[in-house]
């Protein structure tokens, strides 16, 4: 495809681990209870989302650059146990 449309179709997100720009529909949304990032898996938690590709590259560089606690303007750390075990299942 070449070209770029004023107009995507579908809503677009930045993923936090690559801060590549992604169709919202193939991230992983992520907001944050009591201090965990948790995936949101629904789509239908409250609060601030980050958005994630469901990959372990991009959960490692994202936590390696801190972005979470940038995301969701906290002072970190955050956990992110869940998330791992979330990415971990996920098809490459
Ligand atoms: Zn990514």
């Amino acid at each position: 495809m070449s070209g770029r449309s004023h107009a995507p179709a579908c809503p677009e997100r930045t993923c936090v681990g690559c801060r590549q720009r992604h169709p919202r529909d193939g991230l992983l949304r992520v907001v944050v209870i009591e201090g965990r990032c948790v995936p949101d898996l629904r789509g239908t938690l409250p609060g601030r989302g980050a958005y994630l590709h469901p990959t372990p590259t991009c959960l490692e560089q994202a936590v390696r650059r801190r972005a979470f606690p940038r995301a969701f303007r906290v002072q970190g750390p955050l956990d992110v146990g869940r998330l791992r075990t979330a990415v971990g299942q996920a098809a490459p």
